[in-house]
């Protein structure tokens, strides 16, 4: 393996708006990277995004199903 190839790989550390900090590989120049958003504080992630229902089709359709 020619070692020339590979990347400049090296840890950084994550610093998230929410104070959450997590460590990963990197080939960006640098030790710290800040993001706003991170796994722990992303509603996609989180699950506490809501579902909007604003006029009951959410109920519907669990009564319709049974659920
Ligand atoms: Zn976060």
């Amino acid at each position: 393996m020619n070692a020339n190839i590979q990347p400049n790989y090296h840890e950084v550390e994550i610093e998230c708006a929410c104070g959450e900090k997590f460590i990963t590989k990197s080939t960006k120049p640098g030790d710290k990277i800040k993001i706003d958003i991170c796994n722990k504080c992303h509603p996609f992630f989180t699950g506490k995004q809501k579902i909007v229902d604003t006029n009951g089709k959410v109920e519907k359709f669990q009564k319709r199903h049974n659920l």
